[in-house]
């Protein structure tokens, strides 16, 4: 278990590699980690991820109430979209961790009205299953945390129409790095497409990557839409 100045320094570190990956503009996106069973530490509301700094982190307890503690920055907010994040809290137990960020090509997918559930690749199969596309939600109403609750239940990537990406993980490196790999597929399917459409594995390929799941230490069951 990382002791908390790890916790916050991970989560620095990985919310100016997502701004630099170019998964975040100007002050979206959120990130959080679910620090012990009744707090949670997290990005504060109208921060720029690329900059951000000690200060910024707040720290909430799981109704979303923040715990005021003596580093954060005068005036700091908690973000409005921390109900998603508090909403797959409490149906993962298994989770501690979760990007939010609004990832182009992903995003370009919902906006276009196209889906990113196919079984393509093996290393997405195998780590995430089919990702799959929440309802639209208007921000900062209760919609959003609505339109994720069943689907967070069996995901560990999903989109949000005309809005973002969301991604959980043991930890906020797992959680990133199903960001990466979920935007590095939007960016294959894309090229795909360009290049005369693209070819889903056939099933009994899909059968047999999820048969060896277990080599690679993966026990938590993944769905594939055929
Ligand atoms: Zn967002």
């Amino acid at each position: 278990m990382s002791s908390a100045s790890e916790h916050r320094k991970d989560l620095i570190e990985v919310c100016r590699l997502a701004y630099q990956r170019g998964y975040l503009c100007g002050t979206e996106g959120n990130l959080s980690i679910r620090i012990s069973e009744r707090t949670i530490l997290s990005t504060a509301s109208a921060t720029c991820k690329g900059r951000i700094e000690d200060a910024d982190l707040l720290i909430c307890d799981q109704e979303g109430n923040l715990i005021p503690s003596s580093s954060q920055r005068n005036g700091a907010r908690l973000s409005t979209e921390l109900k998603m994040h508090l909403r797959a809290y409490s149906e993962r137990p298994d989770i501690f961790a979760i990007v939010h960020a609004h990832p182009v090509t992903a995003v370009g997918f919902t906006v276009a009205g196209k889906s990113l559930e196919q079984a393509v690749l093996p290393e997405v199969v195998c780590t995430m299953g089919s990702i799959p596309t929440a309802p639209y939600a208007t921000p900062s109403t209760d919609e959003v945390p609505d339109s994720i609750g069943e689907l967070a239940r069996t995901h560990d990537a999903i989109l949000l129409d005309h809005h973002g990406a969301i991604t959980f993980g043991a930890d906020i490196w797992s959680a990133f790095y199903k960001m990466e790999t979920l935007e590095h597929f939007a960016k294959t399917i894309m090229v795909a497409e360009l290049l005369g459409g693209t070819q889903a594995l056939p099933k009994q390929r899909v059968e047999q990557l999820l048969s060896i799941r277990s080599v690679y230490g993966l026990t938590r069951p993944v769905i594939v839409k055929e």
